[in-house]
């Protein structure tokens, strides 16, 4: 029997693991199921150029608990080790620039990133056990051999026999801390969440319970839809199908593999985040995928997989890496090109899954500069009256006459509320203008924002003044009153005790309201954002609503009221006027709201006197 020291630079590498690995204990499994992994591939390598002449038998990997010894083992009949490789490459631990490494990470819970660091992966089994035995027989010609080591530097190492011959066996004596680790369902439970997709069968209480083959690891021209709907149903139980999908799939400058889905949004509160997971080689590495897909990304679900990240990633690696912003700026481009190809082939169904892309779209082409260029292309617009929609450019051609302003900006009208803003809307169209629903969560921000990208375009909300005023300011104020008539109107007007509320009085068509009450663009955009707590927008919160009435003179009400002798019912009735329009545009409340209900039943009264 061989004895030894196991070689370490620092002097004991086991303080090190229990120090900084006290958290996310269960990563052993997936350590050393991947070593089981790694094992049998390489003899499979092996096998296929040849070098290995053996019957491979049936490839795969056992897990197996027995609580009466407290122990777990992982066993494969892979490659196996000679004494010469145990020596090699469990007891001469690389740990070069340790010191410096615990330096940099002095303090920090940074253990899982330690592990990978080192190839220490073995050594995590330490973390849950008293004592680990390796019982390994190479694929070469060589005597088995039986290591152990109970957590000191000492370890011995003895000849011995492999009753199910070529392989290795990892049996973990399981400490006290850790009898988690001897309970079926905590296995089982672990034993899913990072095996699930291995590429070698691992058996666990006589199941398989992984997919050797999942989707992401086929060619797309393998795979019907119904294979795609499939994968995702294994992904997530629960969640309705998919829209659509991208099977990603480049080896060039990096690899990645992966299916992306597009989940159906019904409504903006359901958006469930982190719901991509991460895997190097199928096996599991994390859901927490932030750094690699950019966020407007992160609404989507499915599985990315790339050898080129690390097991035992850090968030602080991942930040660094130029294989990571790389493969962050693939997917980007590919959701756009899939956005793209689907637009132009089936611009209907685009059009009817609009409700769940937009959502993506909007917010990509707001942090994204290459995914807008892409995106000015496919971004459409929908018509208040459903189901008629425009791309940018259709909208700037179809409007381009009669839409655009003395500064040659093309004015995109929107209502984001079409029920509520229907008088307006009605105005609008009567104009002949063209008005789009802009009534999502990111539609303020996106139209905010794209006014800075989209040259000459700005967006108004069709109540932002009354239709003549839309497009430019019309300043033709003719109407039909008399100036001792329009003298008293005004009057009557500016008795209303409403502050911040500018009057004027202009010649509409008799057909339009009495009074129309709008809000100008600028202040009401900037009010709606600091209501959804837009940083430095606090100010404009503070701020009185700014609201312009225009009272149409044309209007015949005017003529009957100035008639009235009664001074009090005239005012009265002009007062109502006014709070009619307010309450039209829902700015009425409070203790003005119930002068308004008192006023008019007393109106009502009067009249019938
Ligand atoms: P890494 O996997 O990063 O190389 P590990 O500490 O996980 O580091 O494993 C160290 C080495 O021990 C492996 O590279 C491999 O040579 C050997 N080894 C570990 N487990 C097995 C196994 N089940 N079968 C054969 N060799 C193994
Ligand atoms: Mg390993």
């Amino acid at each position: 029997m061989q004895k030894g020291a196991i070689r370490v630079q620092t002097e004991n590498i086991f303080p090190i693991i229990k120090k900084f690995l006290y958290s996310d204990h269960e990563i052993f499994i997936r350590e050393l199921v991947s070593n089981a992994v790694d094992a049998t591939q390489k003899l499979k390598t092996l096998a296929s150029v040849g070098e290995f002449k053996g019957e491979l038998g049936e490839l795969a990997i056992t897990v197996k608990l027995d609580k009466g010894k407290k122990t777990l083992t992982i066993s494969d009949n892979g490659i196996g080790m000679t004494a010469e490789e145990v020596d090699k490459y469990i007891n001469q631990v690389a740990f070069s620039g340790a010191e410096e490494f615990l330096d940099k990470y002095k303090g920090q819970n940074e253990g899982t990133n330690i592990i990978g660091h080192f190839g220490l992966g073995f050594y995590s089994s330490f973390m849950v056990s008293n004592v680990v035995e390796i019982i390994t027989q190479s694929h070469k010609d060589a005597p088995a051999v039986r290591w152990e080591c109970d957590g000191s530097p000492e370890y011995t190492l003895e000849e011995t026999t492999r009753e199910a011959g070529r392989g290795t066996d990892i049996i973990m004596h399981i400490n006290e801390e850790s009898e988690e680790f001897l309970d079926e369902h905590r296995i089982k439970t672990i034993l899913e969440k990072f095996c699930k997709f291995l590429p070698v069968p691992v058996k666990y209480e006589d199941n398989q319970i992984n997919n050797t083959h999942p989707a992401w690891t086929k060619k797309p021209s393998e795979l019907t839809t119904e294979d795609y709907q499939n994968f995702y149903k294994e992904l997530y139980p629960f969640s309705e199908p998919p829209l659509f999908w991208i099977h990603l799939n480049v080896d060039y400058p990096f690899n990645l593999t992966g299916i992306l889905y597009f989940p159906k949004i019904n409504k903006s509160y359901e958006i469930q985040k982190d719901k991509i997971s991460l895997y190097s080689n199928q096996v599991f590495v994390t859901d927490e995928v932030k750094d690699i897909v950019p966020e407007f990304l992160m609404l989507l679900h499915g599985v990315i997989d790339s050898p080129d990240i690390p097991l035992n990633v850090s968030r602080s690696y991942l930040q660094g890496d130029p294989n990571v912003k790389k493969i962050s700026s693939y997917i980007t481009k590919k959701v756009a090109d899939k956005l793209d190809e689907m637009f132009r082939n089936d611009r209907k169904g685009f059009e009817e899954k609009w409700e769940s892309i937009g959502l993506f779209a909007k917010y990509g082409m707001m942090t994204d500069d290459k995914f807008r260029e892409k995106g000015n292309k496919f971004l459409i617009l929908e018509d208040v009256d459903a189901s008629k929609f425009y791309t940018l450019d259709e909208y700037k051609q179809e409007t381009a006459a009669i839409q655009t302003n003395k500064e040659e900006k093309q004015v995109i009208l929107y209502a984001t509320n079409p029920v509520q803003q229907d008088s307006y809307i009605t105005a609008a169209k009567a104009k002949g203008y063209k008005v789009v629903k802009l009534d999502s969560l990111v539609d303020a921000a996106f139209l905010n924002q794209m006014e800075t990208h989209w040259e000459k375009v700005q967006f108004t909300r069709v109540d932002a003044d009354i239709a003549d005023n839309l497009i430019d300011k019309d300043e033709n104020t003719t109407h039909v009153l008399t100036e001792d008539q329009e003298t008293r109107l005004k009057a009557l007007f500016e008795k209303i005790p409403q502050q911040h509320v500018k009057v004027e009085l202009k010649g509409l068509s008799a057909a339009s309201q009495p009074v129309i009450v709008t809000r100008p663009e600028f202040m009401r955009r900037m009010k709606d954002m600091a209501a959804v707590g837009g940083s430095g927008m606090s100010w404009y919160a503070n701020m009185p609503d700014e609201i312009n009435m225009t009272v149409n003179a044309n209007h015949p009400i005017y003529q009957q009221i100035l008639k009235e002798g009664n001074d009090q019912l005239q005012e009265k009735q002009i007062r109502n006027l006014a709070d009619l329009a307010l309450l039209s545009q829902n700015l009425l409340t409070g203790a003005d709201l119930t002068a308004f209900v008192t006023r008019s039943v007393e109106l009502m009264g009067e009249k019938s006197n």
